[in-house]
C-alpha cells in the first residue's frame, strides 16, 4: 500500500515507493492493490531490484484482471460485502467496515490469506470478528496533579506498545501506572502472552499495575519479576470499581488500556478532572509533523531551538516539550525563567534558553539550570558578579545582538565594549543571536539582508576575541522558509510548529478549539439576544448559547456576527455580544441539532487565520490568548 502517511523526507511519492520496495528485497510474495497506478506500474516496469523476477505477486483490482478482481463492494449497515473472483470461482465475503480505508486493509488482508490457502469459510469467519482500531490515544490532566491516558477501545500487543511508548514519553510525573485489561485474540498463549507484556511494563519502567479480567488475574504470577512497584489484579471491572480509590494516584502518569467490552473508559472518566466543556485539542502527530517539514528545509547539522514560550503558543508546556523532546529537538526557548522551571518540574532535561532575565531570576535560573539570554552591558554585568559572588564557572550564556528589532540585544559598539569582561568571565557564550523584524515580507528583504550583515559583523568580531566556538541563529519560522541562506548553526521554529501563520511551507494544524451547545432557544422576531440588546433578531430564530466566553479568549470583538463557528460542515455566526462565560450564536435552519452538540470554535472549517483575521490580529495573538481555564486535550493518532 502507498498511502500518504510518512510522505516528510521524501520529495515525492515516486522515491517514497521505490524506498519502500527495497524493504522488500527479500521478501518471496508481494500483495498489492492494481488500482493504485504507480505501484502497478513500478512492479511491471521495474528490475531495478535485485531478484525482482523471481517474486511472485499477488494483486486484487476493483478494474482489471487480478488474482483476485473484485466484482462489487455493496455497503450496508453492518459493513460490506464484497464479490470477487479467484481461480475460476465466485466468492463472496463480508467484512464489518464501511469506510473504504478499512474495507481496502481488509482486502489486502483477504489476498494473505488467500495466498496461505485458507479456505473461503474460515476467512469469512475471521473477518466477522475484526474490529474498528482506534487509532487516537489522548491525554489529559486528572485528579491529584495526575495525567491519564486513555486507550480503552483496543487491546493488542502492538497497540500496547504504542501505547507505553507514550507513557514513555510522559516525563513530568514521577510515577507511572498501567490499568490493563485482558488482551484478546493475540494468537499466544496467556502463559507466554503475560510474560511479554511483563517485559514490556519492565522497559517502561512501569512502576504499578492495575490488572482487570479473569486471565489477567488468573496469570499475575507472570509479573512477579517485572520491577514493579504495586500490583492489584482484580477479575471484573465491577470488583476494581469496588476498591476504587481515587486517592491512591498522585503525581503520576496513568495509562488506561483495555479491549472494548471491559469498558475501561470508565475508570478513565472517574480519573479525569471535571472541567467544563470547553478543550483546546492538540494533535501531536501534527507537531511532529510540522516540526519535520521545518527539518526538510534545513541543511543536516544545523540545529533546531523549539520556542515554547507562553506555554508552546498556548499549547501547554512540558506535553509539547515532551513530544519536542522525544523528536529530538535540541533546544528550546521560553521567555521567563518561571516557564523554564516548569519545564524542568516537568522533567525536561534538554537545553533551555530564557529570552528575558533579569536579577530577580538568577538564583532559579542556576538551580535549574536554565541559559539565560544576555542582552545588554549591565545585564551581563549583573550576571558575572552573580556568578562570581557563587564562585560558579563555565556557565552557558546566550547573547543577542541588536540589529533593528529594537527591542533586547546589544549593539555592535556595546558588544565591542564588553569584550574584555566576556574573555575573562566565569561563563560561556553558547550562542549568538538576532531577529529578525519582517522575515515574512518581500518588501523588506533589503532590511533583512541589512540585519544579517550586522550579524554577521557582530559573530566576526566575537569569534576573533573568544577562544571558542559557539552556534549562530537568526531566523524565525518564516525565515526559515523564506531566507534559506540565513540558517546558520541553528534555526528558532515558533509559529510553524503550531501549524499556522506562515506560507511557503506544507504544515498540519496542531490545535483545534471546541466546546459545546448548553442551550437552545426558539427567539421570537422582534426579541434581542446577549447584553444591551444587541443580537436582535429579525425572525423568529433558534439560537444556540455555546460554553465560551471572552474569559477563555475567543475574542469579545467577534460578537454581533463579525465571528463564525462551526457546527458540523456548517458555519454558523455569532449573535449579540460575547459574554465572559459564553456566546450565543444563530443556529436558525440547521437541523437535527441538539444541547450537548459539539462547536468548533476553531481549527478545521474555521482554521486559526481565519478567526484572527476576523478579529483583526494575528494567529499568535489568538493561540496564545486562550485561557488557562480551557481544557488541552494531546492525543497521537
Ligand atoms: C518568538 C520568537 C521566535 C519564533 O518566531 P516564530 O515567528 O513564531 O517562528 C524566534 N526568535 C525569537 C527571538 C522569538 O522571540
Amino acid at each position: 500500500n502507498l498511502g500518504d502517511a510518512h510522505n516528510e523526507g521524501f520529495d515525492s511519492l515516486q522515491e517514497k515507493l521505490e524506498e519502500k520496495l527495497h524493504l522488500f528485497r527479500n521478501t518471496p510474495i508481494i500483495i498489492y492493490c492494481s488500482d493504485h497506478e504507480k505501484v502497478d506500474d513500478f512492479i511491471h516496469s521495474s528490475g531495478q531490484i535485485t531478484d525482482w523476477n523471481r517474486k511472485t505477486f499477488f494483486n486484487w483490482s476493483l478494474k482489471k484482471d487480478a488474482s483476485l478482481s473484485i466484482s462489487g463492494i455493496f455497503k450496508n449497515k453492518s459493513g460490506c460485502s464484497v464479490k470477487a473472483a479467484f481461480e475460476n470461482r465466485e466468492i463472496e465475503i463480508h467484512i464489518p467496515f464501511s469506510d473504504d480505508a478499512s474495507i481496502e486493509n481488509a482486502i489486502h488482508c483477504w489476498c494473505l490469506l488467500l495466498c496461505l490457502g485458507i479456505s473461503d469459510n474460515e476467512v469469512q469467519q475471521r473477518m466477522a470478528l475484526l474490529q474498528p482500531v482506534a487509532m487516537r490515544l489522548e491525554m489529559k490532566k486528572a485528579i491529584n496533579g495526575c495525567s491519564v491516558i486513555n486507550d480503552s477501545y483496543s487491546a493488542d500487543l502492538q497497540s500496547l506498545a504504542i501505547a507505553l511508548d507514550f507513557l514513555g514519553q510522559q516525563k513530568q510525573h514521577a510515577g507511572r501506572t498501567v490499568i490493563l485489561s485482558d488482551l484478546l485474540q493475540t494468537g499466544k498463549s496467556p502463559a507466554n502472552l503475560y510474560v511479554e507484556i511483563s517485559q514490556a511494563l519492565q522497559q517502561h519502567a512501569v512502576q504499578r499495575l492495575i490488572g482487570i479480567g479473569e486471565t489477567i488475574y488468573t496469570y499475575r504470577h507472570a509479573f512477579d519479576n517485572a520491577g514493579l512497584t504495586q500490583m492489584e489484579f482484580y477479575p471484573s471491572l465491577a470488583d476494581y470499581r469496588k476498591n476504587f480509590n481515587p486517592s491512591q494516584f498522585r503525581n503520576e502518569a496513568i495509562l488506561v488500556k483495555g479491549a472494548r467490552v471491559f469498558h475501561l473508559e470508565t475508570i478513565s472518566k472517574m480519573l479525569e478532572q471535571q472541567v467544563h466543556q470547553t478543550q483546546l485539542e492538540i494533535n501531536l502527530n501534527a507537531l511532529v509533523f510540522n516540526l519535520n517539514a521545518f527539518r526538510k528545509k534545513i541543511k543536516p547539522g544545523t540545529r533546531v531551538m523549539a520556542m515554547v514560550k507562553a506555554s508552546s503558543y498556548g499549547g501547554g508546556s512540558y506535553e509539547i516539550a515532551n513530544a519536542l523532546k522525544f523528536h529530538q529537538v535540541d533546544y528550546l526557548a521560553v521567555a521567563y525563567a518561571d516557564e523554564g522551571v516548569e519545564l524542568r518540574k516537568g522533567g525536561i532535561t534538554l537545553p533551555v534558553m530564557v529570552m528575558n532575565t533579569d536579577e530577580e531570576a538568577f538564583e532559579s535560573i542556576i538551580q535549574y539550570s536554565l541559559e539565560p539570554e544576555i542582552y545588554s552591558p549591565d545585564l551581563l554585568r549583573s550576571f558575572v558578579t552573580f556568578l562570581d559572588n557563587n564562585g560558579i564557572d563555565q556557565y552557558g550564556v546566550h547573547l543577542e545582538i541588536e540589529t533593528g528589532m529594537n527591542r533586547l540585544g546589544f549593539s555592535l559598539t556595546e558588544l565591542r565594549d564588553c569584550l574584555p569582561i566576556l574573555q575573562k568571565s566565569g561563563l560561556v557564550v553558547k550562542s549568538v543571536f538576532s531577529h529578525l523584524v519582517s522575515s515574512e515580507d518581500p518588501a523588506f528583504d533589503d532590511f533583512t539582508r541589512t540585519q544579517a550583515t550586522l550579524f554577521e559583523q557582530a559573530c566576526t568580531l566575537l569569534s576573533t576575541h573568544l577562544p571558542y566556538p559557539y552556534i549562530r541563529h537568526l531566523v524565525n519560522s518564516s525565515g526559515v522558509v523564506r531566507h534559506p541562506s540565513l540558517h546558520y548553526d541553528m534555526v528558532r521554529i515558533g509559529i510553524g510548529l503550531y501549524g499556522t501563520g506562515i506560507k511557503g511551507i506544507q504544515l498540519q494544524e496542531v490545535s483545534l478549539l471546541r466546546s459545546t451547545i448548553a442551550q437552545l432557544k426558539q427567539v421570537k422576531a422582534g426579541e434581542s439576544v446577549s447584553y444591551g440588546r444587541s443580537g436582535v433578531v429579525h425572525r423568529d430564530s433558534v439560537i444556540a448559547t455555546v460554553r465560551i466566553g471572552y474569559a477563555d479568549g475567543y475574542p469579545r470583538v467577534l460578537g454581533n456576527g463579525r465571528g463564525r463557528m462551526a457546527i458540523g460542515k456548517q458555519l454558523v455566526p455569532t449573535i449579540g455580544n460575547i459574554c465572559m462565560d459564553m456566546t450565543m450564536i444563530d443556529v436558525t435552519g440547521l437541523e437535527g441539532l441538539k444541547e450537548g452538540e459539539d462547536v468548533t470554535v476553531f481549527g478545521g472549517k474555521v482554521p486559526v487565520e481565519q478567526i484572527a483575521e476576523w478579529a483583526g490580529t494575528i494567529p499568535y495573538e489568538i493561540l496564545t490568548g486562550i485561557s488557562q481555564r480551557v481544557q488541552r486535550v494531546y492525543y497521537e493518532e
